[in-house]
């Protein structure tokens, strides 16, 4: 069962807390680097940062934000400004590189805004960054989350020649529901060719994501996730949709966590995929460091 518009008591955050949290703070601002954690107030942020101290615990992840905060594109479900993009700063790829390893992170998420004004849409940029990281320490663990690069296939290589060890492109939601939900310039179809070029071209784990809670039946998820699995998609999270402000699109429906467990099971046992992450507080790169090794280990 789903609940309509009244914000459920499941959707309730933590704040985030402990030395960890605020040894991290502070290198980043020393390197005066953002990441997505933070700017978009993420609920998981104290789950995540923290992987990497107490008993029983992970790697830690947190996600930066590349190529500035401003985007070419204009999202109706994303709190992120369009136009006004900044030169990309060249030093950027080494500074993430030396944060990280001063943070001493095991599983590093790199994201960007969508750079449709750039003739490569930034993948060098990108796949610097990955090398970077990867020439401190090739140990390491780098996912990728790119954006669609408008179809770009050379631009799509570049990223997988820097050889991270996820690449992944969020689908965000059913196809009906492409638009309104995302740019007029990102499509279903598109985003299922950048998965299944990466799947074709390297042996890199893939990944993308799908928020519920927007409108869609429940036969459009389960078709999501099959041509996901079709498309050789190995890794999925599924999420809550949340409003960020009131001129972003409504939140449809809050999604009962039982239902999210539900696809869960579907996903992973049914479909076949190495894992799929799925609450109503997920997000694409949510503790994305614990999940991939324990489904390597598994
Ligand atoms: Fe936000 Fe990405 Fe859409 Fe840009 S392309 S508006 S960053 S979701
Ligand atoms: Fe950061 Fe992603 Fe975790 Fe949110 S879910 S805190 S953005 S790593």
């Amino acid at each position: 069962m789903s609940s309509r518009r009244r914000k459920p008591d499941w959707l309730k955050m933590r704040p985030p807390a402990g030395q960890r949290f605020t040894d991290i703070k502070s290198t980043l601002r020393e390197h005066d680097l953002h990441t997505v954690c933070e700017e978009a107030n993420c609920p998981n942020l104290g789950e995540c940062w923290s992987g990497g101290e107490g008993p029983g615990s992970g790697p830690g992840t947190a996600t930066f934000m590349l190529m500035g905060d401003r985007c070419s594109r204009g999202c109706n479900f994303c709190d992120v400004e369009t136009g006004g993009m900044e030169p990309l700063d060249p030093d950027e790829p080494a500074n993430v590189a030396k944060a990280v390893a001063e943070i001493g992170l095991e599983y590093v998420v790199l994201t960007s805004v969508d750079r449709d004004d750039l003739a490569d849409g930034g993948s060098a940029h990108f796949a610097e960054t990955v090398r970077e990281i990867k020439r401190r320490d090739p140990g390491t663990l780098v996912e990728v989350l790119v954006p669609d690069f408008g179809g770009d296939e050379a631009a799509v290589r570049r990223i997988v020649e820097a050889e991270p060890d996820v690449i992944a492109h969020n689908v965000e939601t059913v196809e009906r529901l492409q638009w309104p939900v995302r740019d007029r310039r990102a499509n279903y179809g598109q985003t299922l060719d950048v998965l299944e070029q990466v799947s074709l071209e390297s042996d890199v784990y893939t990944k993308t994501s799908v928020m519920l809670g927007l409108g869609e039946y429940d036969h459009e998820v389960y078709r999501t996730l099959r041509d996901l699995r079709e498309a050789d998609v190995d890794i999925v999270t599924l999420g809550q949709y949340l409003q960020p402000s009131r001129s972003h699109l409504d939140v449809f429906e809050y999604v009962h966590p039982d239902v999210f467990e539900t696809w869960r099971r579907v996903a992973e046992s049914e479909l076949g995929f190495l894992y799929c992450a799925s609450g109503p507080m997920v997000r694409s790169s949510y503790k994305a460091g614990e999940f991939f090794v324990e489904a390597l280990v598994r």
